[in-house]
């Protein structure tokens, strides 16, 4: 018995249990993995984000680790075509952190052990849901091949893209495939652009570049044809052709290709059951709003769970909470549109023009500071 279950203990239900656990609630996270998720999927930490890891005691850990990127360069055609500082977007927090999820979700498990060594259940699989009289709420769940139950008075669902609880519920779900598909890999950092993000504009497909703690840059870059990628030489010859810079195939620590999609839950609220982050809105991953979208979902959600436990009459605080998060979901699903069109091939502009258009614009101080708090979610 707990006050709420998160099922699903990625960076987002990891996040959620912390901020309850922080005000006194007694919370039960039921993670199905084991152990920590070894990928490096999400990289970009932005500072709305940093504002409320901070409220949960975690920011100064995550940025000592991660690397603050303070400025986003934008190169075509071996020319230096912009450049967008984010020193204006946050006065706490003037940068996007770069940090592999990995470490940010240790740093998150870490947190929530210190706040209730027994709050996080490993190996714990939901496989159902049902509502009991009384006001409560029980998960059905298998661990080592024994079926467990836990009940509490309200469920928060944070169990990513292949959501069980969402697909229990049966909520209605908007899908978007997108014709865009990337290679990334993790490779020594031999570019000498320091701690700067680089966004190359060639015609072949974009490529981006991050920089990441312990030496490393991540390197993006778009496939003319989905399925045409191949293994790190591969990535590093594109990387090469496209941009002029040589990058060590030896020195490759991960390798990942994706296609595109969006999925956007057409409800979060059901009764006593919640859906956030990737469970209730899957983003593409170029612009890297998915976690942080999630985290900001946990932000929102966490006062009125508060509120509801006091005993308050919270419906209304729902239907807030879920209009709101559903059109900043949106929102992110039309910036990441956005990002990617950028390294599409135009069929009716060449691509010459368009990086003279997209010089001209970054010149000027308002649109590059509207594009930079759109880049860093402010
Ligand atoms: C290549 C790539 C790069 C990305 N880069 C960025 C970026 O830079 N910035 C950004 O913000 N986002 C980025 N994202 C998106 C980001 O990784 C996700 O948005 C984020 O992981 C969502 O967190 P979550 O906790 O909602 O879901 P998840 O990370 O998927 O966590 C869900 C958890 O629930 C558990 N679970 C699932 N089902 C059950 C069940 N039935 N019972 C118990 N446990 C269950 C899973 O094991 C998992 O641990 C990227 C994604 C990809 C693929």
């Amino acid at each position: 018995m707990a006050d709420v279950l998160v099922i699903g203990g990625g960076p987002v239900g990891l996040f959620m249990g912390a901020l309850l656990l922080q005000h006194g609630v007694s919370v039960r996270i039921l993670e199905q993995r084991t152990g920590p998720e070894p990928h490096s999927r999400a990289i970009g930490i932005h500072p709305p984000s940093l504002d409320a890891l901070q409220g949960i005691g975690v920011a100064e850990n995550l940025v000592a680790e991660g690397v603050p990127i303070r400025r986003g360069i934008a190169l075509g055609g071996g020319a230096r075509l912009a450049e967008m500082s984010f020193a204006g977007v946050s006065n706490r927090f003037p940068f996007v952190l770069a940090l592999p999820q990995s470490r940010t979700e240790a740093v998150l498990e870490e947190r929530v052990r210190q706040l209730d060594a027994g709050a996080l259940h490993r190996g714990v699989r939901v496989t159902r849901l049902h509502h009991d009289g009384g006001g409560r709420v029980t998960a059905e769940a298998s661990t080592g091949g024994a079926a467990v139950r836990h009940s509490a008075a309200l469920v928060v669902a944070a169990d990513g893209v292949r959501s069980t609880v969402r697909a229990q519920l049966g909520t209605a779900v908007r899908a978007k495939n997108y014709p865009d598909s990337y290679l990334m890999g993790d490779f020594a950092d031999s570019t000498g652009f320091g701690p700067d993000a680089a966004l190359f504009l060639e015609s072949a497909g974009i490529v981006e570049s991050f920089p990441l703690p312990g030496g490393l840059r991540r390197w993006v870059v778009r496939l003319a044809d989905p399925g045409s990628g191949g293994n790190a030489r591969w990535l590093v010859k594109r990387i090469g052709e496209r941009t002029g810079i040589d990058v060590d195939p030896a020195s490759n620590s991960m390798l990942s290709s994706f296609g595109v999609r969006a999925r956007l839950a057409r409800r979060m609220v059901h009764g006593r059951t919640a859906l956030i982050g990737d469970a209730a809105h899957e983003i593409s991953p170029i612009g890297g709003q998915g976690m942080n979208l999630g985290w900001l979902d946990a932000v929102a959600l966490a006062p009125v769970i508060l509120a509801s436990l006091r005993g308050a009459d919270v419906g209304a605080d729902l239907r807030n909470f879920e209009v709101s998060r559903m059109a900043a979901a949106a929102r992110a699903a039309r910036q990441s549109e956005i990002n990617m069109s950028l390294g599409r091939p135009l069929p009716v502009v060449p691509l010459s023009v368009r990086n003279r258009a997209i010089a001209a614009a970054a010149a000027m101080p308002a649109v590059n500071g509207f594009v930079a708090r759109r880049f860093t979610m402010q």
